[in-house]
């Protein structure tokens, strides 16, 4: 597991003093960067140790202009390269994504290639890798954080050059990355029980005879659906019986994904017909997917200097927030006295206890009152076909604020098509390019649904046009994270009902939806801190096995619960956080969410009583800075939960005001 440098210290010691002894003592920090960084990447397939020295000595750019000049040489050439291998695998995809008849075998095989695959390895190989290593070479976060004080925009375009060339990795160890992956998607894809061979310890069944939960969406989502109905409650108790099961994985697997049993969660027995059969609990499987995760990845860590753990590079590098940033945000909103207030109000709607799956209390949405076939005869009166929506996007963004030059512009940079499925928004890597509308409508026109979230997606273009055509270096372009551009979306998708033209008819509606969010940011952090607690001890105990593992992470989930759920929900020693899925089939993905709904509300609210057109276009041409320096450059403060709890209190007074 050792990786040996094939550069030696020494050696590369000998090539900064020769380049500084030539260019200037003041250079010695960008060549000490530039030509370590080289090094750490060299192998012996490369050259040898003479042919490294040569090729610092030869390829260093000492002056300014020169350097300028290059930059944007590679500017323009990356925009080329990956404007176009972004615009490959969208036109490669269209037989799958748009509506155009029969989907051939063939064009699965064309829309899983990927043009990028060889991309990184292509460009050691020529050893451009290397001359942007050397003389635009990579920032760790906390440098970022350090420098960008001093950095000019052009300083900022500079290191997100160096960042696409921040490491080598062997392909044969990103393959048992990814093989890791696929077994455990698998896993989880197939991960089924069939709700109607629940029997309660009366051994009656409660659920529809056809009924299969994936876990753990369906299940959640089946305990969500289930407030509000008389016998939902009984229902919520066994799904939440099924959860444990499978957190502890005494599941017998004789019912994963089989309907061929009936099974009471509570005793945990298994029967054939009404005869008990001997149950036998799956072996530890989810915890063993885990462990298989972290060995693949801990083939990676000697591969990044100063990241050389997955959560280090999950949070620093991917998501580009000090771990410890992160978790004081988490644990600061978890504490807060608001938690307790908004348990309070569910408490009351109840008229009973919570329960632990009460972290799932669904009953704050509120809808539009208004008949859906009332909204699908608008919709469909007015989007008849791709056309009739491409038209209307100018006039989409004057009734949101914009001028109408301004509308024009942005509207000719996206191009409608007629999605098979419900469709997306793919953005464009290159300014020759569009971005792309993909929407359903159908042969009697654009439904409502659709309409509503072809609105949420024109968001998503609107952030992908300003953020590529108004950044002023391409390098630069697009947003920090995916809850930047969310935000957008979501603010359009919010005023569907105002672009037709029908005004809102529930003024408590908005205060409920943000008692819902938060609600639901409240869960989403738990489980987060689950998923960052599991990494944490892996790396502690790197000879675990998927018992002890198993073990571990029942107890991470109760000290969390223990610590900012049981004082709320009222009940210890719960293990509910540990059933997401996603712990499973993509570890430490979940952070996203909650960092990304943190940033969400934060500017949504301070976007509320400004000029929506000139603050979006504002904030959206600042380009991909790191997630803090983008929020204080955009609204003046940094990353908080604060907005999150004003809105919260605010939401609390009113209803409690109406009751
Ligand atoms: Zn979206």
């Amino acid at each position: 597991m050792e990786k040996q440098a094939f550069i030696l210290e020494n050696a590369m010691k000998q090539v900064v003093d020769s380049l500084v002894q030539k260019n200037g003592e003041e250079q010695r920090d960008r060549i000490t960067r530039g030509v370590s960084q080289v090094a750490s990447f060299w192998k012996e397939t490369d050259g040898t140790g003479d042919e490294f020295a040569a090729y610092c000595r030869n390829n260093y750019i000492s002056d300014k202009d020169q350097l300028d000049k290059v930059f944007q040489r590679i500017s323009t050439n990356m925009e080329v390269i990956l404007g176009y291998f972004n615009k490959i695998s969208a036109d490669l995809q269209r037989p799958l994504h748009l509506d155009m008849g029969d989907i051939l075998s063939v064009d699965e095989s064309f829309g899983s290639y990927s043009p990028v695959t060889h991309f990184k390895d292509d460009f050691f190989n020529n050893k451009i890798a290397f001359l942007i290593a050397l003389n635009f070479p990579h920032y760790s976060l906390e440098e970022k954080t350090r420098l960008s004080s001093s950095w000019s925009r052009k300083d900022w375009a500079y290191a997100r050059l160096g960042d696409l060339f921040d490491s080598r990795i062997p392909s044969e160890v990103n393959q048992q990355v990814v093989n890791s992956l696929t077994k455990s998607d698998m896993y989880i894809a197939d991960y089924n029980v069939f709700a109607g061979e629940l029997l309660n310890n009366a051994g009656k069944t409660l659920f529809p005879p056809d009924m299969k939960l994936l876990s753990h969406w369906n299940i959640r989502d089946e305990i969500k659906s289930n407030y509000g109905n008389a016998e939902g409650l009984e229902k919520q108790r066994l799904l939440y019986e099924v959860m444990k099961r499978i957190i502890t994985q005494e599941i017998p697997s004789q019912v994963i994904n089989s309907p061929v049993y009936t099974w009471n969660p509570v005793t945990n027995k298994v029967f054939d017909d009404r005869n008990e059969i001997v149950a036998t609990p799956e072996p530890s499987v989810r915890y063993a997917m885990i462990l298989d995760y972290f060995h693949a990845q801990q083939k990676v860590d000697p591969y990044y200097q100063g990241l050389n753990t997955y959560l280090l590079r999950s949070f620093e590098k991917d998501m580009e927030v000090p771990l410890a940033d992160l978790e004081n945000l988490f644990t600061t909103y978890l504490s807060s006295p608001e938690m307790g207030k908004i348990a309070g109000v569910i408490r009351n709607r109840l008229g009973r206890d919570l329960e632990p799956f009460d972290i799932w209390y669904d009953g704050f949405k509120t809808r539009t009152s208004i008949p859906a076939e009332t909204l699908d005869k608008v919709t469909r009166k007015k989007y008849p076909n791709p056309e009739a929506v491409q038209q209307d996007l100018p006039n989409i963004l004057v009734k949101l604020g914009f001028n109408r030059d301004k509308a024009l512009s942005i509207a000719s940079k996206v191009q409608v098509d007629p999605a098979r499925g419900s469709g997306h928004a793919w953005g464009a890597e290159t300014r020759e390019q569009k971005s792309l509308l993909r929407t359903r409508i159908s042969a009697d026109g654009m439904d409502y649904k659709g309409y509503n979230i072809a609105v949420h997606e024109f968001g998503h273009n609107v952030e992908q046009t300003i953020s590529l055509h108004n950044v002023d270096y391409y390098l630069l372009h697009g947003v920090p994270n995916t809850a930047f551009t969310e935000t957008l979306a979501f603010l359009f998708q919010k005023n569907d009902l105002a672009l037709l033209g029908i005004t809102g008819n529930n003024a408590m509606q908005e205060y409920y939806n943000n008692l819902d969010n938060a609600w639901g940011l409240y869960e989403i952090m738990g489980v987060s801190l689950v998923d960052i607690g599991i990494w944490k001890w892996l790396y502690a105990n790197p000879g675990a096995n998927p018992e002890s593992l198993k073990e571990a992470v029942n107890n991470i989930a109760k000290d969390i619960w223990n610590r900012y759920y049981a004082p709320v929900l009222g009940m210890k020693d719960q293990p509910i956080l540990a059933i997401y899925s996603h712990m499973v089939n993509s570890p430490l993905y979940l952070p996203n969410y909650a960092y990304g709904h943190i940033i969400e509300f934060q500017l949504t609210d301070y976007l509320k009583d400004k000029d929506f057109a000139s603050e979006v276009e504002r904030m959206y041409s600042l380009g991909r800075l790191t997630p803090q320096q983008w929020m204080k450059d955009a609204v003046g403060s940094s990353i908080s939960v604060q907005p999150i709890i004003n809105t919260i209190n605010d939401a609390l007074l009113k209803i409690v005001e109406t009751h």
